[in-house]
């Protein structure tokens, strides 16, 4: 049995919200407001950290080891949550564009007491991590995807059904998400298809090459599915749910679009924030299918934090010089 004890660090179930504002004749925008998991600090990664911290405690493991960029959001959710929980934490780090939310994100991941170790290059990444595992560490992949970190947005696709079939929102037409790691993909695909929904899954790629990611988010799904207790042919079709757009990278992973700005704006009149590494390109990618008129209702599920990172900050932090030439 894959899935052991569910740790509750988020509030559920998020609200979703319907946007007039920026709503089109006959394509409806909904929000769904992952953003608010947790007031201490949200977004997408809380839902999966609740399993793989469950699944730490579970095997009496005392560390936890993970692995990301180094203004990596599931860096800060390990760190904070992992601590919360009586964890030591600890990060193997790989380079990352410049930017000032990426900086923020470090600064509070060590200012939370996370160790990081940095690796000079994404592909060694992963041989760095595999050093510093032992029998007391538990293992957090990159962007917290794997089969377990997926089932999180398995039943996160149920509190969304169980909005659908209470009038929360109209069944949506497509969910559009941002897909970097494509745990949260393929969780939602897996879990759309054990709810019944029609819901198709449109993934924002956030890096190239984008049909990679989508390979990769379909596999997840098919094994998230098969672990949720889904037949083989359902997990197939959970798979072929998701669809990718790989229009909206700009210049790689990191580096913010010509786009984002407009996205930015508009989001404002939704009361969300955007981030420049994921949430930018997803809510551009929605607002362009919304001017298509193709779908009667849009959800946009929204996954960055809406807590301001700042006061995660410790004052005087002083960042190594080994760490900050990550940032490039
Ligand atoms: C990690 C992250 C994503 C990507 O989720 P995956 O499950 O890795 O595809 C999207 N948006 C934000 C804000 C994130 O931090």
């Amino acid at each position: 049995m894959l899935r052991g004890t569910r740790l509750e660090l988020g509030r559920y179930p998020t609200p979703v919200d319907r946007v007039d504002a920026l709503s089109r004749a006959g394509s409806t925008l909904w929000v769904k407001r992952d953003d608010l998991t947790s007031e201490a600090y949200g977004g997408n990664k809380v839902r999966k950290l609740e399993l793989f911290l469950g699944a730490a405690r579970d095997a009496g493991k005392r560390r936890i080891v993970t692995l990301g960029a180094v203004g990596s959001h599931q860096v800060v959710a390990t760190a904070l949550y992992g601590a919360r929980e009586g964890f030591e934490v600890e990060a193997v780090l790989v380079p990352q564009p410049r930017s000032l939310h990426a900086e923020l994100n470090l600064r509070a991941a060590l200012s939370l007491g996370v160790r990081a170790i940095p690796a000079p290059a994404w592909a060694l990444g992963p041989a760095v991590a595999l050093g510093r595992l032992g029998r007391d560490a538990y293992f957090v992949p990159l962007g917290g995807s794997n089969t377990l970190g997926s089932l999180g947005f398995v039943d996160a696709a149920r509190e969304l059904a169980a909005q659908v079939r209470a009038g929360v929102l109209a069944e949506p037409d497509v969910v559009v998400v941002a897909l970097g790691s494509g745990g949260t993909a393929a969780g939602l695909a897996a879990g759309l298809e054990r709810e019944g929904l029609r819901t198709r899954v449109l993934g924002v790629a956030v890096s190239e090459p984008s049909f990679a990611l989508g390979v990769m988010a379909r596999r997840l799904a098919r094994k998230a599915a098969a672990a949720a207790g889904s037949s083989p042919v359902a997990a197939a079709r959970a798979a072929a749910r998701i669809d990718v757009d790989g229009r909206w990278v700009g210049r790689g992973y990191g580096h913010a679009i010509g786009q984002g700005h407009a996205a930015r704006e508009a989001a404002g009149r939704a009361g969300i924030a955007l981030d420049p590494t994921y949430t930018e390109k997803a809510f551009a990618c929605a607002l362009a299918l919304l001017e298509t008129g193709r779908h009667a209702n849009v959800l946009f599920w929204h996954t960055l934090s809406r807590a301001p990172i700042e006061p995660l900050v410790r004052e005087g932090l002083h960042v190594p010089a080994r760490l900050a030439r990550l940032l490039r």
